[in-house]
């Protein structure tokens, strides 16, 4: 209660914002993920790893906009691309130059994906991932996990949203090799898909088990489905991804976030012969988007890709990561709480618990008020995260930054440890 009214007496210009922009928009709001109680603070710019708020206090960025903005806040190259997009025109009603140059570099960064198409954004690319299964193996279910997070249609959570997609959908738990086995046992031929992520994310970063995805590999296989993998948010996790990381080849991927340059964006491929069904020459099957293919995603998604994120970048900042979560959860266990850090490389959620998390009913029980804590705690400290305890490390973020970081959990571990 103390660190919620310090917080807005601290941020007038936020609850105003807040305020005027709820008589036009419900709850203020457009993404529902970004809503916290009293009132989400609204950021007026951003430079490098560094964000600021419209009262002008200064955040270092540990959010990196829910890991779509591995390359921090206005870029040189990413600006010079977008500039040079827009100066030769960028509603062009037709194929541009760029649209095959990313197509190109995705496929060779991703080897799995033989072919692919544009979207405007992960949900859209899962959508049409989920209706080529469905269209290729002329059957009707997909294989999805509890906990996951598809995109705003495609949750899958505690809370899920009322799904308006009429696909018919079987949800498992996550990393249970037996109930995939069973599950493939009584209904393997109605299977199209299994969709998955290799790490959940909204469900709390908690990494696939490798002997879990090779045996949806080998269900799927044996079953004629199809595995789909969702890198929207993995794939900024290793050098070509987290199912090549795991030696995993997926039928299909759908990717997002970064590889747009931080502009709109999703993808889905995977293997030439069920991307056939869009070939509007000889497919059945319509997928089309005013700006799936717009200059000014394709124009910073390449200058992302090649220079300022290429496979060692990625791998470079998945341990710079991993090393972090490794401290962190050394300074948890040392100060003997039930608190730890999950995930992979570069992205990590915080969880109130030292029990093993396999799947996000392992993270449960623990009273939410010390999420709240959590996240009030690092923002006094000036360090902005996801109220559900999400952390992203972006690329311009420096030591000294992270430094500060680990100091602000450690100052809240020693401040609350008895109620920890
Ligand atoms: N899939 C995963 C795994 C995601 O994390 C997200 C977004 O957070 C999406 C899909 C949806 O992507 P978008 O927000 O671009 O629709």
């Amino acid at each position: 209660a103390q660190l919620q009214s310090a917080f807005i007496a601290k941020n007038p210009a936020s609850q105003r914002q807040f305020e005027t922009q709820a008589q036009y928009m419900p709850g203020a709001n457009s993404r529902s993920v970004l809503f916290y109680a009293p009132f989400p603070l609204t950021m007026a710019r951003g430079e490098g790893a560094c964000l600021w708020d419209a009262d002008e206090h200064r955040y270092n960025d540990f959010l990196a906009e829910y890991t779509a903005g591995v390359y921090g806040h206005s870029a040189p190259e990413i600006r010079d691309a977008v500039a040079t997009a827009m100066a030769s025109g960028i509603n062009l009603t037709g194929h541009n130059l760029l649209e095959g140059q990313l197509a190109k570099l995705i496929c060779e960064r991703f080897p799995q994906v033989e072919q692919l198409r544009f979207t405007n954004s992960g949900t859209e690319a899962n959508l049409m991932a989920i209706n080529a299964a469905v269209h290729f193996t002329k059957r009707p279910k997909i294989v999805v996990f509890s906990g996951a997070y598809h995109g705003g249609v495609l949750t899958f959570g505690a809370k899920p949203s009322p799904i308006t997609v009429p696909y018919d959908f079987v949800v498992l738990p996550y990393n249970d090799v037996a109930a995939a086995e069973a599950a493939f046992a009584t209904q393997g031929p109605k299977i199209a898909a299994v969709l998955v992520e290799p790490m959940l994310g909204a469900g709390g970063c908690i990494p696939a088990h490798a002997e879990f995805l090779n045996a949806l590999r080998r269900l799927t296989t044996q079953a004629c489905a199809l595995m789909m993998i969702d890198e929207v948010m993995t794939s900024r996790l290793a050098p070509h991804g987290l199912a090549a990381e795991h030696g995993i080849t997926p039928d299909m991927t759908t990717l997002g976030k970064y590889i747009g340059g931080g502009m709109s964006f999703g993808a889905f491929g995977g293997r030439a012969d069920i991307m056939a069904i869009f070939d509007p020459r000889t497919g059945s099957l319509a997928h089309s988007g005013t700006f799936n293919n717009n200059v000014v995603t394709m124009a910073a998604g390449l200058a992302g890709l090649t220079k300022l994120y290429p496979p060692a970048a990625a791998g470079a900042l998945a341990e710079r990561g991993a090393a972090l979560r490794e401290r962190l959860n050394a300074r948890c266990a040392k100060a003997g709480v039930a608190m730890q850090f999950t995930g992979v490389g570069s992205v990590m959620n915080s969880h109130f618990t030292s029990n093993p998390i396999c799947r996000p009913e392992d993270a449960t029980g623990f009273d939410p008020k010390l999420r709240q804590l959590l996240f009030f705690h690092l923002l006094a400290n000036g360090i902005y995260t996801a109220p559900r305890g999400l952390v992203v490390l972006s690329l311009p973020v420096t030591d000294e930054a992270i430094a500060r970081f680990e100091a602000a959990v450690q100052s809240f571990l020693s401040t609350y440890a008895d109620v920890l």
